[in-house]
């Protein structure tokens, strides 16, 4: 789960991580009591959506007088930004950040996260920060400096110091930079997050250390130890067919293409995903229905898929351990009656019950595709979607 900046500035503060001072807004006359509030100027007015890229979208812009942050706030507010992360359809701004304006000196960067081929936190710092970070992991990586941590260890104070001097940090602020990365490791730790990035760290011209932006995304598998962290949570910035397949417990992400897949198990789905692609074929999202779904959860499953546009074709990819072979075959004869399918559908099925299964799909009269073999059925898939 992700949350917004100031989100993750007002966990960070809870830490004592040394945090702007600064209030969220959801209309123009609260960014305007923010900014008042405050009392100094100038202030930042950011755009809050779930991505990073804000500043070159301009979704974040410094205001030296009320006048402008009304008139930053109302050209924000009620629209959508599109950063290169979001792609072109971008995130609808409904809410703002004011924030006291940091002069800088300098931008650093600070992240932690999961590596998972050596299956540790890894944190990352580079002197290298700010907007152009990408660019740097791209053509510079030796510009960013990793630290694995050992979890049963953790990261210490002695491992903390060595990444602040690798950084060239003023020596007066080793101290404290040692302090906000062993702290950062806590937090990280402590709130189950599965990564944490601050971009940038500033150096200010008064020789301070500051957390400019804030980033905290969270492992959704930990949240049930979170509930005041499961509050933070914005519907508006995820799709509503991703909302909509939570609300039915189905792991399902949107994405681009338009072979639509059903299947059970992530790394099926993963590798079914793949497979389509080496098809010549794009995957329109990735569907999980767990182990352990009905006949309903098969229908709603179907409902979300059709209800992308971009969908010209329904692959089918189930192996029947837990989730037997005809249950499925239940679930989709009972979704063909719930939801008119209008596009090809293939069906690869192997496992429990399976030639039960392939009999009550034959007798229900549907017109299925089968296919024995998973490359069978992503070819077939890619197939029917030349054919419309
Ligand atoms: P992102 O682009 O979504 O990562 O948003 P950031 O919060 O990182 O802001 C983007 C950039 O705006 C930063 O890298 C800074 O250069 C600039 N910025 C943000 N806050 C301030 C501020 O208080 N003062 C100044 N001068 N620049 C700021
Ligand atoms: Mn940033």
């Amino acid at each position: 789960m992700k949350v917004h900046e100031h989100q993750a500035k007002e966990i960070f503060r809870k830490y004592g991580l040394p945090v702007p001072r600064g209030y969220p807004a959801f209309d123009v006359k609260e960014a305007v009591e923010a900014a008042e509030q405050l009392g100094t100027w100038p202030v930042v007015v950011k755009a809050q959506i779930h991505s990073g890229g804000r500043g070159k979208a301009g979704g974040v812009k410094l205001a030296k007088s009320i006048e402008e942050v009304q008139q930053i706030a109302s050209e924000l507010l009620g629209k959508k930004l599109a950063t290169f992360q979001t792609g072109p359809e971008g995130l609808p701004v409904s809410r703002l950040y004011i924030e006291e304006g940091t002069a800088i000196d300098k931008e650093y960067y600070v992240a932690i996260t999961l590596d998972r081929s050596k299956s540790k936190p890894i944190i990352m710092v580079s002197a290298a920060g700010g907007m152009e970070i990408e660019e740097v992991a791209a053509t510079n990586p030796e510009a960013i400096i990793t630290h694995t941590v050992e979890p049963f260890i953790g990261l210490r104070s002695y491992h903390a110091r060595e990444l602040a001097l690798k950084l060239s940090l003023p020596k007066n602020l080793v101290n404290k930079a040692t302090s906000l990365f062993t702290t950062l490791y806590k937090l990280y730790i402590e709130l189950d997050a599965s990564m944490v990035e601050i971009n940038p760290l500033v150096l200010t011209k008064d020789g301070n250390l500051v957390v400019l932006d804030a980033k905290v995304d969270f492992d959704d598998n930990g949240l049930f130890r979170h509930p005041d962290i499961m509050d933070m949570d914005d519907p508006t910035q995820i799709s509503p067919l991703e909302v909509e397949a939570k609300k039915f417990n189905l792991n399902y992400i949107k994405l681009d293409g338009n072979i639509a897949c059903m299947v059970n198990g992530a790394g099926l789905a993963m590798s079914t995903m793949d497979t389509i692609k080496l098809a010549g074929g794009e995957p329109a999202n990735f569907l999980d229905v767990g182990g352990s779904a009905n006949a309903t959860q098969i229908a709603n499953a179907f409902k979300i898929i059709l209800s992308d546009p971009k969908v010209k074709a329904i692959f089918i990819n189930i192996f029947g351990g837990i989730l037997r072979c005809d249950r499925l075959a239940e679930g989709i004869i009972t979704a063909a009656k719930d939801v008119s399918i209008d596009v090809p559908v293939i069906v690869r099925m192997e496992g429990t019950n399976v030639e039960l299964g392939k009999k009550m799909l034959q007798e229900s009269g549907l017109p299925l595709i089968t296919a024995d073999t998973m490359w069978e059925g992503a070819l077939k898939a890619v197939e029917a979607t030349k054919r419309r």
